[in-house]
């Protein structure tokens, strides 16, 4: 059965597991060191850099605030080219769809192209419990299913694993789903590469089913687009005679013209290139070329929840450029595991809660796997303002009733405040009493990673009387 997320521990517990994972934390800084040292060069040779930025959110946000009408517009579009739409309220809708129309065609084995909604929603494990063998063609997703292990970054899913494991998977694993990986196989990157092609190709040449996601829906012709740099895609959107596209309703864009601006910072952001390797673009289906039966399952899955949220809406704009979990300090130190999810990094810290509510503490936990250094605010190309949100979020989790003992303080600690008298007197009283403190508070969670800090024995105001006096 493939593996999920599903039942993962909250972000705290997660995050303690993988810091210790020595070998896990160098090959996750070897990755997004070099991924985010190619894009501030290719960021920093576009003068017009922020103001692609700014043209992005501003797109983006159009289409949020007029989804109903573009959607509409897709789904006529679509139809008139020949192509059948679904709408999917949720997962398990979305799959069932899915499974229904992979049953009809009668095959038993599909091919995929890489796409995080896919795996959002279960739709390996949903089509296997149908007797169905979805088999992943992206490199880095076939490392991931080989290894029977789950993705753990939104472009690079195998970034966790270094060449040697890689190595070790397909030596171990390609046999037994089809092409085995050549004897004496090693970890040069070429070797690993042409494995890779042998095995996938074999796929690609049979399969008749293909399931693809998209990162951009135009709502003026009803044009999907896929956007990836190994060809797979390519493949799978051609040669299968079913192709069935499983897209989120917010990847939709107003025109052709909007790519311009959004295939830019895609490129450069995520893999630190001028321009993506293969770009492609199809609209229902053409006699003689591609595939014969096109469909379009169109996703909400917890998407309408997030945009009635007036400051997380923002997260919608996202484009699944990695650039936020590549400069993430925490992402960089506990890997995207962590985050119990398919979008983990600062996108994951606050999507995931937005998506499905913050009702399981395992989402109510992922505000806080930040330090709101804002690091990721000023790379994201659609300008996503992730300290706002993970603040909102955490004020929402709060007003939830977690953390009570938090709660107490903060009231106390503010009714103090307010008196003049009494705060007087507890400054004081702390300043005399600091000494005394123990290092460690018995509140869970605070001290458990570092000492309380030394509460000074004068406070700043006594202090400034002092010095000011001297100096009078
Ligand atoms: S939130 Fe911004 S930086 Fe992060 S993946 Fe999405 S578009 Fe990229």
């Amino acid at each position: 059965m493939s593996r999920s997320f599903l039942g993962w521990p909250a972000f705290p517990e997660a995050a303690a597991r993988e810091v210790g994972n020595r070998q896990l934390r160098e090959n996750v800084r070897r990755a997004t060191h070099t991924i985010r040292g190619k894009r501030a060069v290719l960021a920093a040779e576009r003068p017009d850099w922020e103001q692609l930025r700014d043209s992005a959110a501003a797109i983006k946000d159009r289409v949020l605030a007029g989804l109903e009408g573009y959607l509409l517009q897709v789904e006529e579009k679509v139809t008139a080219a020949g192509g059948t739409v679904h709408w999917a309220r949720d997962a398990a809708e979305a799959n069932r769809i899915v499974t229904d129309l992979v049953r009809a065609t009668g095959e038993r084995e599909i091919v995929k192209v890489k796409s995080m909604l896919t795996e959002e929603i279960g739709l390996d494990a949903a089509l296997e419990a149908a007797g169905i063998n979805a088999r992943e063609t992206d490199l880095a997703a076939t490392i991931v299913q080989l290894g029977d292990d789950l993705p753990s970054h939104v472009v690079v899913p195998a970034l966790h694993r270094n060449r040697s494991e890689i190595r070790d998977i397909f030596a171990r694993e390609m046999g037994r789903h089809g092409r085995p990986a050549p004897e004496g196989l090693t970890d040069d990157p070429a070797e690993l590469a042409e494995a890779a092609r042998l095995h996938l190709r074999e796929k690609f040449l049979g399969a008749k089913v293909a399931v693809s996601g998209a990162n951009f829906v135009v709502a003026e012709t009803g044009t999907l687009v896929v956007v990836e740099s190994e060809g797979n895609g390519r493949m799978c959107l051609t040669l299968a005679d079913t192709l069935i596209s499983v897209v989120g309703i917010e990847k939709t864009v107003p025109r052709w013209q909007d790519l311009e601006v959004l295939l830019q910072l895609l490129a450069r952001n995520a893999t630190g290139e001028r321009m993506a390797p293969y770009t492609s673009t199809w609209t229902g289906t053409v006699d003689g070329d591609g595939p014969r039966d096109f469909h379009l399952v169109l996703v909400d899955n917890g998407r309408t929840r997030a945009l009635a949220d007036p400051v997380g809406r923002q997260a919608l704009r996202c484009i699944r450029c990695g650039a936020c979990m590549n400069t993430c300090p925490v992402y960089e130190r506990t890997g995207g595991h962590a985050y119990g999810s398919v979008y983990p990094g600062p996108i994951g810290a606050i999507l995931n809660p937005l998506l499905r509510g913050l009702d399981d503490p395992q989402t109510a936990s992922l505000p806080y796997a930040s330090t709101l250094c804002g690091a990721c605010n000023e790379v994201c190309p659609v300008r996503i303002r992730f300290t706002d949100v993970l603040l909102d979020l955490r004020a929402q989790v709060a007003d939830g009733g977690r953390h009570p003992v938090e709660r107490v303080a903060l009231n106390t600690v503010g009714a103090a405040m307010q008196r003049p008298l009494l705060w007087k007197a507890a400054v004081k009283g702390a300043g005399l009493l600091g000494p005394l403190l123990p290092a460690r508070t018995p509140v869970p969670g605070w001290t458990d990673n570092r000492a309380l800090p030394d509460v000074p024995g004068e406070s700043f105001r006594t202090w400034w009387k002092r010095n000011e006096g001297e100096r009078a």
